[in-house]
């Protein structure tokens, strides 16, 4: 074939090739069977495709090295470190949505419109239905008091989720007093820190402990595991409040690369994450709280009642992060 056959040839077939499909290419820290249904939800009305990347480790680190030439569109993880951790390392474009905007409260979104939640989680005290009653957990300060002595379990202290709730008591009360704090409340530990939240409760099932630290969403993994449900079903979920603030939240989010190849699909779906519908279905399988002021929560969820959510700015707790860190290491919370 010559030159000229060849380029007719080509552009015939281009000419002759269905449109491409739109597609929207998403790296994720998220298990997968807690973030495919909304997907689907979202390709069935769209008929836009969602290409999940599921990257447990080094998520930062791959943005990095793809640069401008990454793949990836969109960027969904958990908790504030990771997402300011994805700003900092300067993969994120702002993303300028009135409809984002309007949807996500402004102290559940990036200052700079670089990352913003989808959903909400409380870090929350798991109480023995046996051994703790009503009205016994009251603030997290009190988590210090020698009541507590030799019954409380948690994860170690250096996890990013008690990183967060020391730095929201260092932005409650300082430094001095949150190092008091967290000292106090390593004297009440019944072990050494070890495992993950479930495993706390599980400490309290068999009895070596009464409370435990534990993210909200948890309550729901555990129901929904055949070994794991006596677990859940041995202990209650208390809001405990800051003295001066509510219950410490941390989120899920989302923010697009810079790089981003398919921008105008990517703005889609990020925007119809925020829609009642998508939030309705992602709050349900993920036992989080939605964002969007109004939009349904599980029957789980909203049996555990009402709280006070803190209010303090997300970036403040990232900011704070590594003076939480060093304040852990100090008091050798986790040795
Ligand atoms: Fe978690």
């Amino acid at each position: 074939m010559s030159i000229r056959q060849f380029l007719f040839a080509s552009v015939a077939a281009l000419v002759a090739a269905p449109a491409l499909a739109e597609e929207v290419n998403v790296y994720t820290t998220r298990q997968s069977y807690l973030i495919e249904p909304v997907m689907a939800a979202f390709t069935a009305e769209t008929g836009i495709r969602v290409n999940l990347a599921f990257v447990e480790k080094g998520l930062v680190e791959r943005l990095k090295s793809e640069g401008s030439r990454s793949p990836a569109d969109l960027v969904m993880t958990v908790d504030i470190a990771n997402l300011n951790q994805i700003v900092e390392a300067g993969v994120l474009q702002a993303v300028d949505s009135p409809v984002l905007k309007a949807a996500v409260p402004a102290d559940l979104r990036s200052p700079e419109d670089k990352w913003f939640a989808l959903t909400s989680r409380a870090r929350i005290v798991y109480a023995s239905k046996d051994r703790v009653p009503d009205g016994e957990v009251t603030t997290y300060e009190d988590l210090a008091s020698d009541k507590w002595k030799g019954r409380i379990c948690t994860r170690p202290g250096v996890h990013d989720y008690n990183l967060a709730l020391l730095a929201a008591m260092i932005a409650h009360h300082g430094e001095d007093a949150a190092r008091d704090w967290v000292a106090g409340l390593r004297a009440n530990l019944a072990r050494k820190p070890e495992g993950n939240d479930r495993s706390q409760v599980k400490a309290i099932w068999a009895g070596e402990c009464d409370i435990s630290l534990g993210n909200t969403y948890y309550m729901g993994a555990m129901l929904a595991d055949p070994e794991q449900k006596a677990w859940a079903e041995s202990v209650r979920i208390v809001f405990p409040r800051f003295e001066n603030g509510g219950t410490h939240l941390n989120v899920s989010g989302i923010g697009m690369t810079a790089a981003a190849p398919n921008r105008d699909a990517a703005l889609k779906l990020m925007e119809w994450l925020v829609s009642p519908q998508a939030q309705a279905i992602y709050a349900e399988t993920n036992h989080e709280y939605p964002v969007l002021a109004g939009a349904k929560r599980s029957d789980l969820v909203a049996s555990w009642g009402e709280f006070q959510p803190d209010t303090l700015d997300l970036t403040e707790l990232a900011r704070l992060r590594p003076a939480a860190l060093k304040i852990m290491e100090e008091v050798g919370y986790d040795n």
